[in-house]
């Protein structure tokens, strides 16, 4: 996709501050972190949200969800992280490229979600 901020910083037009590369995935930190580590993992290929995956994206998807322990784990988060996926309008999604945020540090984050009382 030509104007994705994604896709051009996969391409390595737009820099940042990398996490992984393969063939498939790409990691990086996002640029406003929200805890002390906060990196997105996104697939090399262009897909909007999450609200878009087919059948034919299963083993890529896969091979995020398997990666994403160990990368938290290389970054500092061994008691534990939070991964956010934000899809659409509702979701509060910015960027439509599909990521996955990775999201930890050393104290327990605030909880997202409040259960009603
Ligand atoms: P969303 O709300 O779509 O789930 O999250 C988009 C995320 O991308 C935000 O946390 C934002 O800080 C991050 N982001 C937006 N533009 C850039 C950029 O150019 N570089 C990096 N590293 N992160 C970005
Ligand atoms: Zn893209």
């Amino acid at each position: 996709m030509e104007n994705c901020i994604f896709c051009k910083i996969v391409r390595g037009e737009i820099s940042s501050k990398h996490v992984y590369e393969d063939a498939d995935v790409f990691a990086f930190h996002d640029i406003h972190p929200a805890a002390p580590v906060h990196f997105m993992v996104v697939p090399k290929l262009h897909i909007s949200s999450l609200a878009d995956v087919e059948d034919k994206h299963r083993s890529l998807l896969g091979d995020m969800m398997i990666l994403i322990p160990r990368l938290a784990k290389e970054q500092g988060c061994t008691d534990g992280f939070r991964t956010v996926i934000n899809t659409g309008r509702v979701g509060g999604q910015e960027v439509y490229h599909l990521h996955i945020h990775v999201i930890g540090g050393r104290d327990r984050l605030p909880v997202m979600i409040p259960h009603p009382r």
